[in-house]
């Protein structure tokens, strides 16, 4: 960790932008404000930035432990490692009782996995940062059996990357509606099915899971046996905060991502209720957390410097799914990347994107953090790469 030269005592005032988590949106903000010459702090409770999108693969074991996580100070000049627990006008509290007051402030603290009120649902593991992806690739290397509730892009990726990476493991996805993927397009579940059926995944689709074990997850009355991953989505919980929220918990922001109430916070990425040009609330994704943080962060520091601040107009460019083992499944555009003969394609635009991020959010020197699997290829000309079949290398420190 990086402390900031003047670290708070009691209540701080800490000059230009603050940011509230370095996941996407916080990087990306935390770009935008430097780029316009705003000093910018950023507050996380991890002082890591997770590369989530690469999480299931870590956790299935396709990729490698370093592609989890890396610590912000390789990204921002000022980090400081603590919870906020409240979030005002211009100033954040964190669970210690400090107070930090800024020029600006740009919340980002993500989402949280969803809890239902399943019977049982808390012998369930979860994925949703480093520590769960490392944590499950240490329970998946010595399982027998998994079974993933959850049939969404968390739960799709994982059981690809599982079942390539353990042949012996027998995966089971159990999901509600009557196909994977069923937020997209249909093309999108059919490759899925495709590829997962390839593996020997088996597809409990249209079912609901009754309740969990520690043994395994009860479907149809049935006890499905193995270790259970609960993938069934991720909620916001803006309120928390004492900010205002939508009925689904996510933060309410004018068009400028300004948070309604506030004149000094903006609020981005999963926490926020971002709306497309028809009013639409968009989904949780990397790809809107990273437009949204940018225009958070670039409307911070002209506030910061007395400009006007812009309207955010978001931009749907696609979807891009990593199965693991270099197969994939995207739609960019006009084009239609779900067919058989193209899996091997969305991997690597799964990696050009990630590499597109790095460089925005880390410069060229960030480049030394891109996916195993990509270096893997650029060293040996051939996938894949060996990987660490456990998480027996920690995450790397925070500082
Ligand atoms: C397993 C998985 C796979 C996914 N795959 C895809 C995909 O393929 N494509 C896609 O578009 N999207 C994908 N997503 C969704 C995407 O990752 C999220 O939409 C994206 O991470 C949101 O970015 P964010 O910056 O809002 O939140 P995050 O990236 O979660 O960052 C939030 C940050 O805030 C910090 N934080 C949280 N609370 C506090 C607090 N109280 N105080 C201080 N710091 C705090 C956290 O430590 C974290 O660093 C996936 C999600 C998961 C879990």
């Amino acid at each position: 960790m990086t402390r900031t030269a003047d670290s708070p005592t009691e209540s701080a005032h800490l000059d230009g932008v603050l940011v509230v988590g370095g996941g996407y949106a916080g990087l990306h903000a935390a770009q935008a404000a430097r780029r316009d010459g705003v000093p910018v702090t950023v507050v996380d409770a991890t002082g890591r930035h997770d590369f989530v999108t690469r999480l299931a693969a870590v956790a299935g074991g396709t990729a490698a432990v370093t592609d989890a996580s890396q610590p912000l100070a390789s990204f921002v000049d000022r980090v400081e490692v603590a919870l906020v627990r409240d979030v005002g006008d211009g100033s954040v509290t964190l669970t210690d009782g400090r107070r930090l007051r800024a020029d600006a402030v740009v919340v980002t603290a993500g989402s949280v996995s969803s809890r239902p009120p399943v019977e049982g649902i808390e012998h369930a593991r979860t994925l949703r940062s480093a520590e769960d992806a490392l944590a499950l690739r240490d329970e998946l290397a010595e399982a027998a059996s998994v079974v993933i509730v959850g049939g969404g892009a968390t739960g799709v990726q994982l059981a690809g990357a599982a079942a390539h990476a353990h042949p012996g493991l027998d995966v089971t996805v159990v999901e509600l509606a009557p196909r994977l993927l069923a937020n997209l397009p249909a093309p999108f579940g059919a490759g899925a099915r495709r590829i997962l059926t390839d593996r020997g995944v088996h597809l409990h689709l249209g079912h609901g899971v009754e309740r969990i074990t520690p043994s395994g997850a009860v479907v149809d009355g049935v006890l499905l046996p193995g270790l259970t991953v609960w993938a069934g989505g991720f909620e916001a919980d803006a309120s928390g905060y004492g900010l205002p929220a939508s009925p689904e918990g996510r933060v309410l922001v004018d068009d400028t991502l300004r948070v309604l109430g506030c004149d000094r916070t903006f609020a981005a990425g999963d926490l926020a209720d971002h709306r497309d040009g028809q009013g639409r609330s968009l989904p949780m994704s990397a790809q809107v957390a990273v437009q949204a943080g940018t225009v958070a962060g670039g409307n911070a520091a002209r506030l910061v410097r007395g400009s006007a601040p812009v309207a955010a107009r978001f931009r749907q460019l696609g979807w891009v799914f990593d199965l693991g083992g270099r197969r994939g499944l995207a739609q960019v555009g006009p084009l239609d990347l779900t067919l058989p003969g193209l899996d091997l394609v969305p991997p690597l635009l799964h990696d050009a994107i990630d590499v597109k991020n790095l460089v925005e959010i880390g410069g060229l020197a960030a480049l030394r953090f891109a996916p195993s699997s990509l270096l893997g290829l650029l060293r040996r000309g051939a996938a894949p790469c060996p990987h660490d079949r456990r998480s027996a290398a920690p995450l790397p420190a925070a500082a």
